[in-house]
Formats: C-alpha cells, sequence, structure tokens
C-alpha cells in the first residue's frame, strides 16, 4: 500500500517535473544549474585536444616568444621571436574564418611602448585578435572576451635571446583563445565575441592594458573577460586535474570613494561584476560537461603575482582570470635546465592537453551562453524609501529578455541560492526582507539563456 502511494507520487512528481522543464531546453535545472543548451553541448565536444597540442608546439618552435625579442622581417622569415609569432597567429585565425565564410574579423592592435622598467627601449607591441560579430543589431554592441598572452619569458625577463618556450605560461592560454575562436567561430550568436591574444604580459600587462584602455576609450560594451594564463595543468604529484581555480576581484579597483562608501555601507565586498562574472562560471561549469570544475577564489589573484584581467578591471570591465589548481614554479619563468635532479622550465612534455581541451570548454561555454543570453538588466534598483519588510526592485527593459528572475542568497553565501522567474515585468516585490539576504536580477530569453546578474542600486 504505502509503496504504491509512494509509486503514485513519484509519478505525479515525474509528471509535473517534466511540465516544468519542457519550457526551457527540455533538461533539468535548478537555481544553480541552468538547463544546458544542446547547440552549445555539441559545440563543446568539437573542441580537440590534439589541436591544443600542435598549437603549443607551434608557439614554442618560436625559441622565444619574448616581446623583447626579434619582429623584423628577417627574422619573422627564419621562424624565430615574437614577430613569427604574431604573424603565426594571424593566419590561424584567419584560417579560421575562411572555414566560416569569413565570419571573423581578424585584427591588430599595434603600439609602441617607450622605455620603462622590463622595457629597455621603444618596443612595439602587437595584439592579434579576431571578432565574431553578433547576428542581433540590438545586441552586436555587447562583447564578451577570452584573452591569453603569446609572449613568453625564461629567468631573465631582458634575455631577447635565449630560450623561452612557455608551453604552460601562456601557450596554454593562447591555445583556448585559439581553439574557443576555431569552434565557436562555426555558430551564430546575437552578442560579439573577441577571441584575444596580447602580448607584453610579462614586461607589465603592457598588451592589454592598451587594449582594455582602448575598449574604454571606444565605449565598447564588454561584458566579460575570461584571462586565461597558465591553463595547462602541469603535471606534478599533487596537480588536480579536474579543477581549475577562478580569481575575481572583490572591492572594484575601478571603484570611486562614493562606491566604496556604499559598499562598505551594504556589505557589498564580494558582489563585484567580476564576481558574478565568476559565479556565473560555477554555474556553467555544473551545466556543461567541460571535464574540469571551476573553483572559485574570491580574491584577484595569486599571491606575488598579477595577469591581464586586472588591466580590465582598471578600466571597470568585469574580468576573471582562470589558472590551473597547482602550479609548479620549477616550470615557469626558468630557463630549461637540470640542477640537482631538478628539471626547470616550461616545455611542451609538463603540460596536459585534456586538461587545457577541458578548460577551453568550460571557456567556450561560457562565452556561448553570455553571447547567447539577453544583455544583463539595465538600471537594478532596489527600493528603500521606507522601513519595510518586503522588497522592491525595479529596471529597465533588457534588448532579447522575455523574463526576468530575482535571484538571492544569504548574506555569509558564496552563490546564488534563490531565484524566482517574474516575468516579462520591469518591477518585482518579494515578501523578503532585503536586510537579510543579496538580491540580483537577470535576464532570460525565450530559451532560458541567462544573463549576468545585476545587483540592485538603493533609491531613496
Ligand atoms: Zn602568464
Amino acid at each position: 500500500m504505502l509503496r504504491t502511494a509512494l509509486k503514485l507520487n513519484l509519478s505525479k512528481f515525474v509528471l509535473l517535473a517534466m511540465i516544468a522543464m519542457m519550457t526551457r531546453f527540455g533538461s533539468s535545472q535548478t537555481v544553480d544549474k541552468p538547463g544546458a543548451d544542446p547547440r552549445i553541448a555539441a559545440a563543446l565536444t568539437e573542441i580537440s585536444a590534439q589541436r591544443i597540442q600542435a598549437n603549443i608546439a607551434k608557439l614554442v618552435s618560436f625559441g622565444t616568444r619574448l616581446t623583447l625579442s626579434a619582429q623584423d622581417p628577417a627574422a619573422i622569415a627564419s621562424g624565430r621571436g615574437i614577430g613569427a609569432a604574431r604573424e603565426w597567429l594571424k593566419s590561424q585565425f584567419e584560417l579560421y574564418s575562411k572555414d566560416c565564410g569569413g565570419c571573423l574579423e581578424v585584427k591588430t592592435d599595434s603600439f609602441t611602448e617607450e622605455p620603462a622598467d622590463r622595457i629597455p627601449k621603444a618596443t612595439e607591441i602587437t595584439n592579434v585578435y579576431a571578432v565574431l560579430k553578433g547576428t542581433d543589431p540590438a545586441q552586436a554592441k555587447r562583447v564578451v572576451l577570452v584573452t591569453g598572452h603569446y609572449d613568453s619569458r625564461n629567468s631573465d625577463t631582458l634575455d631577447v635571446n635565449g630560450d623561452a618556450p612557455g608551453a604552460n605560461d601562456d601557450a596554454s592560454g593562447t591555445a583556448v583563445s585559439l581553439e574557443c575562436a576555431r569552434v565557436l567561430s562555426k555558430l551564430k550568436f546575437p552578442a560579439t565575441i573577441i577571441f584575444l591574444t596580447v602580448a607584453g604580459e610579462e614586461q607589465g600587462l603592457n598588451g592589454s592594458k592598451h587594449f582594455a584602455k582602448m575598449a574604454k576609450d571606444a565605449g565598447w560594451q564588454l561584458e566579460g573577460v575570461l584571462n586565461n594564463d597558465i591553463v595547462g595543468g602541469d603535471k606534478s604529484a599533487e596537480q588536480d586535474h579536474a579543477v581549475v581555480r577562478v580569481f575575481s576581484e572583490g572591492v572594484p579597483v575601478a571603484a570611486t570613494e562614493q562606491d566604496v562608501r556604499r559598499i562598505r555601507g551594504l556589505g557589498g565586498e564580494s558582489d563585484s561584476a567580476s564576481r558574478q562574472l565568476a559565479r556565473y562560471i560555477a554555474e556553467v561549469g555544473r551545466s556543461y560537461d567541460t571535464g574540469v570544475k571551476p573553483m572559485l577564489v574570491f580574491r584577484l589573484d595569486r599571491f606575488l603575482r598579477g595577469g591581464d584581467h586586472f588591466s580590465f578591471n582598471q578600466q571597470g570591465f568585469a574580468a576573471v582570470r582562470l589558472t590551473e589548481f597547482r602550479e609548479d614554479f620549477h616550470h615557469q619563468h626558468q630557463n630549461v635546465r637540470t640542477e640537482n635532479g631538478i628539471e626547470y622550465g616550461d616545455v611542451p612534455k609538463f603540460v596536459d592537453y585534456d586538461y587545457v581541451s577541458h578548460v577551453a570548454r568550460l571557456n567556450a561555454a561560457t562565452l556561448a551562453s553570455l553571447a547567447s543570453a539577453p544583455a544583463p538588466p539595465p538600471n537594478v534598483h532596489i527600493l528603500t524609501k521606507e522601513l519595510e519588510n518586503d522588497t522592491t526592485l525595479t529596471w529597465d527593459a533588457s534588448p532579447g529578455a522575455a523574463s526576468y528572475e530575482v535571484i538571492w542568497r544569504a548574506t555569509t553565501s558564496p552563490e546564488w541560492e534563490h531565484a524566482e522567474n517574474v516575468g516579462n515585468t520591469t518591477r518585482a516585490t518579494l515578501k523578503r526582507s532585503k536586510d537579510n539576504v543579496i538580491f540580483a536580477v537577470r535576464a532570460l530569453d525565450i530559451a532560458g539563456h541567462r544573463s549576468l546578474p545585476v545587483v540592485p542600486l538603493p533609491e531613496r
């Protein structure tokens, strides 16, 4: 009897769940695990560890990619130095573009960096990138971006001639940008995706600084930047090949004094746009089978180290850093040698290509999800005109949105815990006190692609 009742309840539950699921992607989803888009899931299977391996081997073959190394025509012809690497990257993006009927716009961002701490003489620095323009005129201005640095170094940042293979740091991240470009260029998205490879990272983040400033000056709607730096999964004994770290800034470096006062007053220390991007990656990591799980680290970067995401943060953009779980410092920024039985140097044999392909899948799934989603709702406000226990949120309509979700979490929780779809509206009141939780609003398209969430500003 009990058993029958249970069975009945169970089948009723299954039926209800099925009806609920039919609205979006037809797969099960929860607050923190949005349903997977089958088109994106299929694209991820195209990402190839073999291609990544070949691309890293090619980048290593240039001997050194030090930003200060040769880039004159003779050096380019000889296939040694950063100039040859740059030309090859361009040719790869152009090849991918040819394969998609010219869908990628391949560009360079070149400038001369004047002498500085790690730049002894005026040096030309070139970022190479490909643009997959959004297909929806209302959304093509929105941009999501993936980047890695193609320059390398050895023990001496000024050693122009010595080998600097940089297989992990950062041919691995460069290979992620390339592979995402190759695979995602076969699809179309309403918003724009940029696949970037920068130089000058090891001399002082020069390439990314220039690119981020260009984006800011040109008024780009750059919604998220994924910086892959050291994602080779170094084969050391204590490596965890199932995990990739995602670093994100807390209080934004670009916050004004007024912003900081508000953040301090409302407990917004863990709600920067970069942290919302990190949480988004964590959700994507649960929704898609990428082979690697993101581990969110709530700090800008590792101790004593920095990276290109910071250049974007400085210009006020959401940007995070992806890095392997455990780095082997013998295999970074070192001349290739063996000393006291220890192998030094950033050479290909320490790279786990399957791992890099898993990280590439996580990146591609994140880029594709963001570029498929509507814009994050603009002007999100939480009404604080009077003391009350309900919470009212307002926002402006977002291009491409079919509905909106109010999401929230305990102030002590790292990730979003609850969601309520409030329909296609621009105002919602919840029977829940804003004093006790952190709220945000995100936009959904008809298929269920979710935008980045926006934490409201108080409105009195
Ligand atoms: Zn690096």
